[in-house]
């Protein structure tokens, strides 16, 4: 697998770059690898959906703080093969759809896909393409799901109710009676864009905007539909979601055209899913590791044994060394969680205490008693620089 260029190095942008700056420089690079200039350039496409990719992250600022905490590990998660989650590795259809207004008048057609772009080539700006109707495209939906280190361990499935915009079956989501109520706008011809021309220092320059009388759709509504406003409504709904295993708190995965319905037919937005971990009774997370806090009897520290600690597949034994200091940790190999990439599982870590009694009878003192001098209870100098080996490279 390559590895991933850093985002602010594919825009060529600082750290703190503004959002203005981000925006302009994915500009700058998306005019430069945009295939219509580099038709049949393998290596330019692969430059152009890195710059998108970039842009996607660093131009919205949770992911943005995401990535600057965690890099690209923070969105290993999406793209995954998990079922519909979008992010990395997008298509160009992804990336025209997406981001096809920050193109502005340098492309037609915003919102229209791979066609909308045609008219690049042909010397000055906007001009020859065939321009299409601008795409509606309708309001993401952030839900929050609570999952268990069972549920990140082997992924789930989960469904939820949602209350959103769907589209009116009643017009077909155009908002039009009976679907068909209707017709082409005069104004745009039903091309939901008009030209503008405006005289520049370099001559008449000519660019696309979206048409006034029909907001772009290229459609002007004659009766409305009763049903609906705008061709959607709220319903509820079951959707059903794939948590793949290994995520985590405040992890974000999203589903494309999950979201709300768009108006007059358009594009229905993303469901964003947030994750919420519920933290476990008695295991510790600590990214894939797990920590277990075990308190032994000083009896089975001293003689050895076998005890009992909870893993995510229920109980399990294991022995404990005759001599086990506190501080002392068992490594349980892939006992751990995977990681949300497939990049191995982690460890259970057993943290190893030694209880000592805090009450006890006359006849336990007694017994206690006469073990007090025996030179076994006493520790050599040797195995106390053992123990505290450990803990030197703390204090330097
Ligand atoms: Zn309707
Ligand atoms: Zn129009």
């Amino acid at each position: 697998m390559a590895t991933k260029r850093d985002y602010y190095e594919v825009l060529e942008v600082s750290k703190s770059a503004s959002e203005d700056e981000i925006k302009k420089a994915y500009r700058k690079k998306a005019i430069q690898y945009h295939p219509d200039k580099n038709p049949d350039d393998k290596a330019a496409e692969e430059k152009f959906k890195e710059a998108a990719e970039a842009y996607e992250i660093l131009s919205d600022p949770e992911k943005r703080k995401r990535y600057d905490q965690f890099g690209h590990q923070g969105f290993s998660g999406a793209g995954g093969g998990a079922g519909g989650f979008s992010g990395q590795g997008m298509s160009m259809e992804d990336i025209f759809s997406h981001f096809g207004d920050i193109f502005g008048g340098h492309f037609s057609g915003g919102g229209g896909g791979f066609g909308g772009f045609s008219g690049f080539g042909g010397g000055g700006y906007g001009g020859g393409g065939q321009a299409r109707p601008r795409v509606n495209k309708g309001s993401d939906l952030r839900v929050k799901v609570k999952v268990t280190l069972q549920d990140v361990a082997h992924g789930v499935q989960k469904k939820i109710k949602v209350k959103k915009f769907v589209a009116c079956q009643s017009c077909n989501g155009t908002g039009a009676e009976n679907g068909n109520s209707f017709h082409t706008c005069s104004n745009c011809g039903g091309s939901g864009t008009v030209n503008r021309v405006q005289n520049t220092m370099f001559g008449a320059m000519q660019s696309q905007a979206a048409c006034p009388n029909c907001k772009g759709t290229g459609k002007v509504i004659d009766h409305k539909c009763t049903h609906c406003t705008d061709g959607i409504r709220k319903e509820d709904e079951v959707i059903t979601l794939n948590i793949p295993a290994g995520v985590y708190d405040g992890m974000q995965l999203s589903m494309a055209g999950k979201g709300n319905a768009a108006k007059n037919g358009g594009v229905a937005g993303d469901l964003i899913i947030v994750i919420e971990e519920i933290p476990d009774a008695e295991l510790i997370r600590d990214e894939n590791d797990l920590i277990y806090n075990l308190l032994l009897t000083f009896p089975v520290a001293a003689l050895g044994g076998s005890v009992e600690v909870p893993t995510i597949e229920g109980k399990a034994r294991i022995k404990v060394a005759p001599g086990t200091q506190p501080g002392k940790v068992l490594r349980l190999k892939g006992k751990g969680l995977p990681s949300v990439n497939n990049y191995g599982t982690g460890d259970l870590l057993v943290n190893v205490t030694v209880y000592v009694p805090e009450n006890l009878s006359d006849d336990e003192k007694k017994s206690i008693e006469k073990l007090k001098d025996s030179p076994n209870f006493t520790a050599s100098k040797s195995v106390k620089e053992k123990i505290f080996s450990k803990f030197k490279h703390m204090f330097e």
